[in-house]
């Protein structure tokens, strides 16, 4: 009875004193740099539940939108980078906010809401394009109008996405709710035109979405050496 006892005195004392000790411990290895910066980017797969997005043919803009996210996130992984989705299957994001507002309108805000916990060091999102002019075709990279550094990581990407595809497109300047209200550098990437067919192909591609998940991975990384070239070359290294 008596050593028992002891024995639960012991772990009543043991757990707290192993808690410091591992505290003191990732403490101490942040302050000598030993563990690697916290890198998270929000991905984020426009629409979803009953928002569709635009459509073309019966094929819908927000199950492109998730599978492009989802291979996104598997790229970025494998480069080390922690990864929120502010929405992993066919659902859209307004439960995060209560009622009041438009359920459109609450989706918005709970994506804005999820990206304000997570405070990525990047936010990207992704969508797909409609025109009346079947013709048009390419992906193009938005930002929102003004930010600077949001227009240099557009750029980067649309550099990259520009040598996959036929037509060479430029960024855009644009006002987009999610975008307006991200702190961090963020872009909506438009990842072609459902309304043209060539593009209406590759977007039901794997293998074609895979490589333009690579650009955009390739552009982030260009965006993130330029704007902290040690860091981003330490980690090229790695
Ligand atoms: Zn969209």
């Amino acid at each position: 009875m008596i050593s028992l006892y002891i024995v639960v005195i012991r772990r009543r004392v043991l757990v707290p004193i192993l808690l410091c000790l591992t505290w003191l411990a990732v403490f101490g290895l942040v302050l000598a740099g030993l563990l690697p910066e916290r890198r998270v980017i929000v991905i984020d797969p426009g629409h979803g539940g009953i928002d569709g997005g635009t459509s073309s043919n019966g094929l819908l803009e927000k199950h492109i939108n998730l599978q492009m996210g989802h291979i996104l996130r598997e790229v970025l992984e494998a480069r080390q980078y922690q990864v929120v989705m502010t929405r992993t299957d066919d659902s859209d994001v307004s439960h995060f906010v209560p009622e009041g507002a438009s359920r459109y309108r609450r989706d918005l805000k709970g994506r804005v809401r999820l990206v304000g916990r997570v405070r990525p060091i990047s936010l990207i999102s992704i969508h797909v394009n409609w025109h009346k002019d079947s013709w048009r075709r390419g992906a193009i990279v938005y930002y929102q109008n003004g930010e600077t550094e949001s227009r240099l990581l557009a750029e980067a990407i649309q550099k990259e996405l520009n040598a996959l595809q036929p037509v060479q497109r430029q960024v855009r300047a644009a006002d987009f709710y999610v975008l307006r209200n991200t702190d961090a550098p963020a872009v909506l990437v438009e990842i072609g035109f459902i309304s043209n067919p060539e593009d209406r192909k590759l977007m039901q591609d794997e293998a074609y979405l895979t490589k333009q998940a690579e650009a955009i991975r390739a552009g982030l990384e260009a965006f993130l050496q330029q704007l902290n070239p040690s860091a981003e070359s330490s980690r090229g290294r790695s």
